[in-house]
């Protein structure tokens, strides 16, 4: 075992030297769930560039010096392309400055981190990849849905329910599985297509299923329903992206375990 100066096993803990790019989690919403290593590593930024999920509280930890840049990515207005993107990561670190890349929830779960870190990797840029708290662990957490649970699912998938041309290409069979608790990111303009597909595949049409608007945040609403009544229950609700969708048994828990809506934070 290789103990570093900081006394910790493997790595030293290091400086955020110039030159460096951090790719950093944000968490969901709540500003307290940033992890420290975030915080510590947000403070010492002389660049920041922010996607449109991070809150505004997480943004305020950098030196008031540290350049904002924001990278956009709302549904249907991405405002720089990825490809200029990467690149700017890259000419902002051959500048010399301390980079800090920062994404909601966590970079490596439907964030397109792996791909930014690949073309800092081709550029022979350093960096470090600070995991977040994802969506599905927040909004679990937050809504009262246990993603596993011993009597309901001993597996939870996560997917993107992002339609292309109007469908989506998902294993359909895969998802439409008892005692499987399944995620849906992206998924509200997909939710009747979702719904459908997951009961034409086997899945009962009274199912549980469960909506979460902007989780972990002030503005988090949840709708329940089952696979049939699910689509119509969220558009007379009109909720508000970021959503999230959970399709399980699990969902069943929300009655009891939902202590955060009801004023319990
Ligand atoms: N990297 C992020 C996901 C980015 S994709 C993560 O790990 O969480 C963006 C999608 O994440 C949104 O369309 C939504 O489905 C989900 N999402 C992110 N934050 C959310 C929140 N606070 N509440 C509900 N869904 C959220």
């Amino acid at each position: 075992m290789v103990v570093g100066v900081a006394g910790v096993a493997g790595k030293a803990v290091v400086d955020f030297l110039p030159g460096k790019v951090c790719l950093i989690g944000a968490g969901p919403g709540d500003p307290e769930l940033l992890t420290l290593r975030a915080a510590r590593l947000i403070r010492e930024a002389d660049v920041i560039v922010f996607d449109h999920l991070v809150s505004e509280a997480i943004l305020d930890l950098s030196p008031p010096s540290a350049a904002r840049i924001y990278a956009g990515k709302e549904r249907g207005a991405h405002t720089l392309p990825q490809e200029e993107l990467n690149l700017l990561l890259v000419h902002l670190a051959q500048q010399n400055k301390r980079v800090v890349r920062l994404k909601g929830g966590d970079p490596y779960t439907f964030g397109r981190g792996g791909e930014e870190v690949e073309i800092l990797f081709e550029h022979g840029i350093p960096f470090e990849v600070i995991p977040g708290i994802t969506a599905a662990a927040g909004v679990a957490a937050y809504a009262g849905i246990p993603l596993t649970h011993r009597d309901y699912a001993q597996a939870c998938v996560f997917v993107t329910g992002h339609l292309k041309d109007g469908s989506m290409n998902l294993d359909w069979p895969g998802l439409a599985r008892p005692r499987q608790t399944v995620v849906i990111y992206m998924g509200l303009h997909g939710l009747p297509v979702l719904c459908q597909k997951m009961i034409e595949h086997g899945l009962p049409s009274d199912w549980p299923a469960a909506i979460v608007q902007q989780g972990t945040t002030p503005h988090q609403r949840t709708v329940t329903g089952t696979l049939a009544t699910l689509p119509e229950l969220a558009h007379s609700a009109r909720l508000k992206a970021p959503t999230l969708i959970i399709v399980g048994e699990v969902v069943k828990l929300r009655d009891k375990l939902a202590w955060f809506e009801s004023g319990g934070h």
